[in-house]
């Protein structure tokens, strides 16, 4: 009987299944995660409802009672429901509501009596900060822009890379929520110059790290809050996207015993990532590997991680110097941005260790020619140097709404004129809700590796250019970051036009 039941329940993809905002307000919230059900459209005079078990009559009329019409079930599964409640279920509504002008006169006179430290801890200020941080960490931001614009505040989120708008709260929210934050950060609430600090908070149990800037625009403070979740395990290095070819190549220098390898790319290529992930795959038990960073991103197992703290008088020059006498075989320094630590590094890699650490530079020669700048030596260079990386993130084609379709002429160009193959139609997402229309979800590196070769030493020694250095290096077998961006977007991994936007592309 129940069998009979099931086999005709039909069953729903919900990544891609629209969800109708009239549906969801049918059924609130909490009967949707207690009974693991989303309604999904409201049709013929019924309520489609995703069900993991669509046998459920008890269910069925709880719902019907609350929607007051009579529910079709649909069959999905449990995790799939709990994500798309996630996902569709926003708080934002809630957010704003803790703006809403209360009552005047003598409540607001009251208000302005106390001290402001007093007002914000318990204002509504707390619980919207909360709520944006926690949606934040739900729809996997990595920062929180906070904007005071002429007629409203405006809230936005970076989620894969991109910025879309959130939400837009009253300019009455702009003190309290900036004040709020000051205060959770150690920042001075009163002062008005550009500010940083930090704070650690638990959302959906786990721990989250934000870093915050405050400064002033034209329509007062604002801020951006950097979220690092500090829960995240560090990816295995074939998750960050390098092909099987360059992963090889990479992986032999992470066999050296000693030398220098330098990752570079600007702020949010994602370097730290891969970073973490080279020291990750390390066997911890026969190489001591420590690091000093500035901040710990992610916690390694079996890892001593050292965090840079100025007031504290740990530098990366200092923390570098300590570790030395600590007996390490593998040190990631976070950064090299100042001649002394290159200096440290450079000696370090030098006499025995392995070092890694990541640069501002566009691309791999363009690192070894920062550090020359840092005033590293040709020799001390050529002779410590393994390997460069130069990496930038693109965007992935989402896979529920991927299709093929004709891409930009600027980019069929790029593509046909870096591959010779021509071709006119790739990988695009269409937009659906599991990619919240945009086309793309999640994001992967590109990536440019250099081994230096004994050639490449000479060269460096020699004062040979740049360009000379990349020529050699192609000749060698470098696939530049350009190419391995189009070899992604020949297998749909990316699409073309995000390689164009995204690789700065040198010549
Ligand atoms: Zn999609």
């Amino acid at each position: 009987m129940v069998m009979t039941f099931r086999s005709k329940t039909p069953q729903v993809d919900l990544n891609t299944h629209p969800i109708q905002q009239g549906a969801l307000q049918l059924v609130p919230e909490s009967i949707a995660r207690k009974y693991i059900v989303i309604p999904l459209v409201v049709a013929d005079g019924a309520l489609k409802v995703a069900m993991a078990d669509p046998g459920d009559i008890s269910t069925i009329q709880v719902l019907e009672a609350r929607a007051r019409m009579r529910v079709e079930p649909m069959l999905a599964s449990s995790a799939d429901i709990r994500s798309c409640i996630d996902r569709n279920y926003k708080k934002y509504a809630e957010i704003e509501q803790q703006f809403e002008p209360v009552e005047s006169g003598a409540a607001a006179v009251r208000e302005q009596e106390k001290s402001l430290a007093e007002a914000v801890a318990e204002a509504p200020a707390v619980r919207a900060l909360d709520m944006l941080i926690s949606e934040a960490v739900k729809h996997r931001a990595s920062d929180i822009h906070i904007e005071p614009q002429e007629d409203a505040l405006r809230v936005r989120y970076r989620i894969d890379g991109v910025l879309q708008d959130t939400v837009s709260l009253p300019l009455s929210a702009h003190g309290p929520l900036i004040s709020r934050i000051k205060i959770l950060a150690s920042m001075n609430i009163a002062d008005h110059r550009p500010q940083d600090g930090q704070f650690s908070l638990i959302v959906q149990n786990r721990e989250v790290n934000i870093r915050v800037v405050t400064i002033q625009s034209m329509y007062g403070q604002m801020s951006v809050l950097r979220i690092l979740d500090k829960s995240f395990g560090a990816l295995e290095l074939p998750e960050t996207g390098m092909l099987p070819g360059p992963l090889g190549k990479y992986q032999s220098m992470l066999r050296s015993p000693f030398g220098m390898i330098l990752l570079s790319g600007p702020t949010g290529s994602g370097k730290t990532t891969t970073l973490y992930a080279s020291v990750n795959g390390m066997d911890h038990k026969t190489r001591n590997v420590i690091t000093v960073e500035d901040p710990v991103e992610y916690r390694l197992r079996g890892i001593n991680q050292i965090e840079v703290n100025p007031k504290g008088g740990v530098t990366f020059a200092t923390g570098l110097r300590t570790i030395l006498r600590l007996d390490p075989d593998v040190i990631l320094v976070g950064e090299i941005r100042d001649g002394e630590t290159a200096e440290i590094a450079t000696q370090a890699a030098l006499t025995g260790h392995l070092v890694l650490s990541s640069v501002h530079a566009n691309d791999t020669v363009g690192s070894l020619f920062r550090l020359l700048d840092l005033g590293v030596g040709a020799f001390y260079l050529s002779s410590a140097v393994v390997g460069v990386v130069a990496q930038r993130m693109v965007r992935k084609v989402c896979p529920h709404c991927r299709h093929f379709t004709q891409a930009p002429a600027e980019a069929q160009l790029a593509y046909n004129k870096e591959l010779g193959e021509d071709r006119t139609e790739f990988s695009y997402g269409k937009g659906c809700p599991a990619c919240a229309g945009t086309g793309f979800l999640g994001r992967t590196a590109v990536f440019e590796i250099l081994a230096v070769s004994e050639e490449i030493r000479r060269l460096l020694l020699t004062g040979a250019s740049a360009a000379q250095i990349r020529a050699r290096a192609r000749e060698e077998g470098m696939v530049s970051m350009w190419r391995d961006g189009m070899l992604k977007a020949k297998t749909g991994i990316t699409t073309p036009c995000e390689v164009v936007r995204n690789v700065y592309c040198i010549e």
